[in-house]
């Protein structure tokens, strides 16, 4: 490709709502442009990445036994009826009319898809274990959409659905698919970390995401995990042993008293004169519009995930001031945030978390501004209905669950996710197999995601630096750029050329920068772009020379051209 010819534009500033690096970069470079909020057109540089992380997800696919299809992006209500998600998907999911007046949305996932497809051909045990896979765009109506092609509202994603007889079977699978996008993310040149996860809205029980780990805001995640063992989990999943700390209060008695202005924890604590420990704080939040209250250790703090899975619920938020006051009127309260306690709600459902079990003697809101009890005990609360679960928000230093080291936090892109679904889908749509018996039976599945456009941009916050992205080889656009320094000077522009054709010729992805432009033009582009390998050949020419540099490290030789082909063509072999 002729450098004269790309169609690539690149910027001098980076787009204003642009916050992370890989948003930046792709758009200033010419790789994206934004269609509308969360929609980007990719461009033929992007395009080609993406092609190229796609090919490394297939061929991965493949080996490890799966098969491609290709499903619609348009479904119809009536699936999403039978698997019971119409109601539960939220927001997020797209729904639209046709003429006829017949309600569809755009596909977010495809397991109600798959699972239809799976009941009507896969109906003996002898065709299972079976793994089917498509690599296609999404489309999900995101609150936020934000960063680019890290959470867009419509983006390439390869999604995978195993079918099989047994847990164990499915076990094997879900090693099988862990070990596939271990090799995945490698080929891509990205290093990558397994974690427990959540399972959303997905469903199913165990899930395990893999990370990019970054120490940048593109990390919408927080990763705890342990430098002494394996253990990994998003910080919705994430659990761990606290440090012994004081959990018994040592008041005389059960009283309550005046607190005075103690609006916050600290202020009670300062007041007091007592550890964040021992007192028990109750939080209000809304899940799916109505109340609930969340009782947790003063020190420690709720983690959302956690709280609305306690539940059973689809959306949470923690609740507004007007909401506060309204709930307290209805229960006959006039207590401002600060002050509420769990006793005397009339239908209020109370989630607590485990760790308040230990309470003791501690101290607690009672509905009365400027007061407190103190010397509680859980039984003075008289609550007939509370759930205990974990709804706790670990923290860096609490203690690893499996070894008992201190916990490390750090943050990261989730570019892939593999669940372990069970029947969660086949039960409710009814999609079974005969067994050997001739019983029929529901499938165990499994599901398991990446997502492309979001693997190319984790790339790009993985790899760059001030003055452009370093793509790793493999999911480079193109290979190698070649830099004439004059166009117009005869040997530089013949060397130049037959090095062009050479390496076009060992199939190596070669751009020939052709443009009378001034050299630091040429190579304020080649490193915007990023190129991993760039060939310049200047008045060293005469010596016999040209510059050979490698984006990912900078660094630069002078060698003589047929070596510089040499090199490319070399490194090119070691990806195919
Ligand atoms: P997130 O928690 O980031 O919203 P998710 O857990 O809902 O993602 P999955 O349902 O697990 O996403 O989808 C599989 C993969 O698709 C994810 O691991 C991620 O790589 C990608 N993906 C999900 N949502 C988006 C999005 N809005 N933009 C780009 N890629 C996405
Ligand atoms: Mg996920």
């Amino acid at each position: 490709m002729k450098m004269s010819k790309l169609f690539v534009q690149t910027l001098r500033e980076f787009p204003s709502d642009a916050e992370v690096i890989s948003h930046k970069m792709l758009a200033r470079a010419g790789y994206i442009r934004k269609l509308t909020s969360g929609v980007y057109n990719f461009l033929p540089l992007m395009w080609r990445v993406l092609k190229k992380v796609e090919n490394i997800v297939r061929d991965e696919m493949d080996k490890a036994g799966a098969q491609e299809l290709l499903m619609p992006f348009v479904q119809p209500k009536e699936l999403w009826i039978e698997s019971g998600r119409w109601e539960a998907y939220g927001k997020e999911l797209m729904r639209l009319k046709d003429r006829h007046n017949r309600e569809m949305c755009l596909g977010p996932t495809h397991e109600e898809i798959i699972t239809s497809i799976a009941r009507d051909v896969l109906k003996s045990y002898k065709q299972l274990p079976t793994n089917l896979y498509q690599i296609q765009s999404k489309f999900r109506d995101e609150v936020r959409p934000r960063f680019g092609l890290l959470r867009g509202r419509e983006f390439i994603m390869k999604d995978a659905y195993s079918f099989a007889t047994s847990q164990e079977e499915l076990d094997k699978e879900y090693a099988n698919m862990w070990q596939a996008y271990t090799n995945i993310f490698n080929r891509c040149g990205l290093a990558t970390k397994a974690v427990q996860s959540d399972s959303g809205a997905i469903g199913g029980s165990v899930s395990h995401e893999f990370m990019v780990i970054t120490d940048t805001d593109a990390g919408e995640n927080d990763v705890f995990y342990c430098d002494d063992c394996d253990y990994a989990a998003n910080s919705n999943h994430a659990v761990s042993k606290l440090p012994q700390t004081v959990v018994e209060g040592n008041f005389e008695k059960t009283e309550i008293v005046d607190t005075p202005n103690t609006h916050s924890i600290e202020e009670l604590c300062e007041y007091l004169n007592i550890p964040a420990t021992i007192i028990l704080k109750t939080l209000v939040y809304i899940v799916d519009k109505k109340p609930v209250l969340a009782l947790i250790r003063g020190d420690k703090q709720v983690e959302e995930t956690k709280l609305l899975n306690a539940v059973e619920g689809m959306e949470i938020r923690i609740a507004t001031a007007g909401e506060i006051e309204e709930l307290m009127q209805n229960n006959g309260f006039n207590a401002i945030a600060g002050f509420i306690g769990p006793k005397g709600f009339k239908d209020v459902t109370i989630i607590a978390d485990n760790t308040v079990k230990e309470l003791k003697n501690f101290v607690v809101g009672v509905n009365q501004n400027d007061k407190h009890m103190v010397g509680a005990n859980f039984d003075d609360l008289a609550l007939a209905d509370v759930k205990f679960e974990d709804i706790r928000l670990v923290e860096a230093g609490e203690l690893c669950p499996q070894c008992g080291k201190p916990l490390k936090v750090t943050r990261g892109i989730e570019v892939g996710n593999i669940f372990q679904l069970g029947t969660k889908y086949s039960k409710p749509m009814n999609a079974v197999y005969l067994d050997a018996d001739g019983k029929a039976k529901p499938y165990i599945m499994g599901c398991y995601g990446i997502g492309i456009s979001r693997t190319a941009a984790a790339a790009v916050e993985a790899h760059h630096d001030d003055w452009g992205i370093k793509w790793p080889l493999a999911i480079a656009p193109y290979h190698v750029v070649i830099v004439p320094v004059s166009t117009k000077d005869e040997l530089q522009m013949s060397v130049a050329t037959k090095m062009y054709e050479e390496l076009l010729a060992a199939g190596v992805e070669t751009v020939l920068d052709d443009r009378d432009e001034r050299p630091g033009v040429k190579f304020k582009d080649a490193d915007l772009i990023g190129f991993p390998y760039r060939i310049t050949v200047g008045k060293t020419i005469n010596e016999g020379n040209v510059e050979f540099v490698v984006r990912a490290t900078g660094e630069k030789t002078a060698i003589k051209p047929e070596e510089a082909v040499k090199n490319v063509i070399e490194e090119v072999q070691k990806i195919k």
